[in-house]
């Protein structure tokens, strides 16, 4: 194998059913469970975490979509802000456990974003965070509950999260520009 391959298929068919029984187990079953799908890579994620655990628990968990655009303001970096486009819910997030669920996790901005969105949207009970891959360079408070498989990077270099449902292709590999 590659070195660059961080996961292949396998190893992220792993990591969604690791997470699945974390999901389960620290929420003590899956009541009131919303998987909410950070677009684009992370709906088809959470899609694949409600079948995951419909096939542990048989119970079927909705899934929503957050779509969150990083537009860059200026040529630097860190100026990006996130943008709200759109919003799907199954149903009133009011008492609900959600589950963020995105690709990648790094400076944490677009998990800011969406938590400032959802709070607009109702008062849910808990909010957690599930991410494929934590690439670390946290520039805010944030953390995810449940990581696929963390790895540190250089701010140069990029995760290409490959998945079958969009890319026609299942792997996470390493690239530097
Ligand atoms: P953050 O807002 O934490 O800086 O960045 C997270 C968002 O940007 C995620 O929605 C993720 O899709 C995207 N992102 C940031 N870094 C990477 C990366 O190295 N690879 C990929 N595929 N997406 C990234
Ligand atoms: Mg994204």
């Amino acid at each position: 194998i590659d070195k660059t391959v961080l996961m292949d298929e396998k190893g992220i068919h792993r990591a969604l059913t690791r997470i699945a029984h974390e999901i389960i187990e620290k929420n003590k079953g899956v009541q009131d469970i919303v998987l909410i799908g950070i677009r684009t890579r992370g709906v088809p994620l959470a899609e694949r975490l409600s079948a995951e655990i419909k096939n542990i628990e048989d119970v079927s968990v909705p899934v929503g979509v957050l779509d969150i655009t990083l537009y860059r303001d200026d040529l630097s970096t860190l100026a990006y802000q996130p943008v709200i486009r759109e919003t799907k819910f199954p149903c009133d997030i009011t008492g609900k456990t959600l589950v963020l669920v995105d690709d990648v996790l790094y400076t944490g901005r677009t998990i800011r974003a969406a938590l400032n969105a959802l709070t607009d949207l109702g008062r849910p009970h808990v909010i957690q965070l599930a991410v494929l891959i934590d690439r670390g360079h946290r520039e805010l408070p944030i953390r995810a509950d449940y990581v696929g498989k963390n790895v540190p990077t250089a701010a140069r270099e990029i995760i290409n999260v490959q998945l079958n449902a969009i890319d026609k292709k299942e792997q996470v590999v390493i690239k530097e520009p």
